[in-house]
């Protein structure tokens, strides 16, 4: 009898669509709990520069270890968690565990690689952000400049004067600011200058089909090159994100970008297997290294 109305009806007992909402929907409310029972972990992604292949920094990507479905990447909770809103408890704990990771792999320095945490748009429109990051770094120990918060295009688009506010006392504490993502929102670099930003986070659709045939010929090689002097015009020190292939890393190194990141330098992994790249090593070199792991 549930088609006797047509379409309509039958759309809703379309069981895929409704066993997506129902995932959608548990996930949701689960994640809260998951905060909770610690079922939430980062990986770790090394930032490499280009010219000497020396450590830049890391990034932490979160992955949720559930209990029935595996391990889940951001893409299955991120936005679902913006919706709810518990983000704000999860990027408060991304970061506490972040921090305390870099420091029990860098301890406390002025100088040296910085760990890179993600955060959603979210989280800039909240008051509590300034002192969550303060909190953190005193917490851990970890300098501010060994720091960076990567927020995308979308999130500082627009005049939202808080979001302003929250990113200069950011930057006057000393946090490194990076814009993820770069090319695939609405903004732009003329739009940027005015804030106060160090890096620049080139998106790996840039890359995806370069080295091409036509070699620095190619338009879309000429576009990156201006965008990295561009870039470079602004003082900001540029990564190019999804570097895969030895040509790429060879292409960007003649294009003057300063690093990358990539399955060609790593995959994201859990912390243990990070601990054991041989330049943070050298960077650590004692066994309190592995002090962070684990879940948050
Ligand atoms: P993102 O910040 O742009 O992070 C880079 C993503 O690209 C990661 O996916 C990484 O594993 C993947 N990747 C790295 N190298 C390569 C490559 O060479 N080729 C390809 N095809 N992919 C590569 P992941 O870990 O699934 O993260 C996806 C997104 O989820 C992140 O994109 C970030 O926007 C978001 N995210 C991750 N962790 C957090 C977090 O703690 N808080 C918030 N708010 N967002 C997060
Ligand atoms: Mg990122
Ligand atoms: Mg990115
Ligand atoms: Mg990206």
């Amino acid at each position: 009898w549930a088609k006797a109305d047509g379409k309509s009806q039958w759309a809703l007992f379309e069981p895929e669509r409704d066993a997506q909402e129902l995932t959608r929907y548990s996930l949701s409310s689960a994640l809260p709990a998951a905060l909770v029972r610690q079922d939430l972990l980062l990986h770790y992604q090394p930032l490499r520069r280009l010219a000497d292949g020396s450590l830049h920094g890391v990034e932490a990507l979160v992955r949720w270890n559930h209990p029935r479905l595996g391990l889940l990447g951001p893409e299955n909770f991120i936005a679902l968690a913006e919706q709810s809103g518990s983000i704000v408890a999860l990027g408060r704990h991304v970061l506490q565990v972040a921090c305390r990771q870099a420091f029990a792999w860098f301890g406390a320095s002025d100088s040296g690689p910085f760990v890179s945490v993600n955060l959603a748009t979210r989280q800039l429109r909240e008051e509590s952000l300034v002192e969550d990051v303060r909190r953190a770094l005193t917490n851990s120990g970890l300098r501010p400049q060994q720091l960076q918060l990567e927020i995308t295009e979308s999130a500082v688009i627009g005049t939202d004067p808080l979001t302003g506010r929250t990113l200069q006392a950011l930057a006057d504490m000393g946090v490194r600011l990076a814009i993820d993502d770069f090319g695939t929102g609405y903004s732009n670099l003329i739009y940027l200058r005015r804030l106060p930003l160090d890096e620049l986070k080139l998106d790996r659709t840039f890359l995806r089909e370069l080295p091409g045939e036509e070699g620095k010929d190619s338009l879309d090689v000429q576009l990156l090159a201006s965008l990295i002097s561009l870039a470079h015009l602004l003082n900001l020190t540029v990564t190019a994100e999804g570097v895969e292939t030895q040509a790429q890393l060879e292409l960007l190194l003649s294009l003057g970008c300063d690093a990358g990141q990539g399955t060609f330098f790593g995959a994201a992994r859990p912390p243990t297997e990070i601990s054991g790249l041989p330049d943070l090593e050298r960077a650590v070199g004692s066994p309190e290294a592995r002090a962070g792991d684990g879940p948050i």
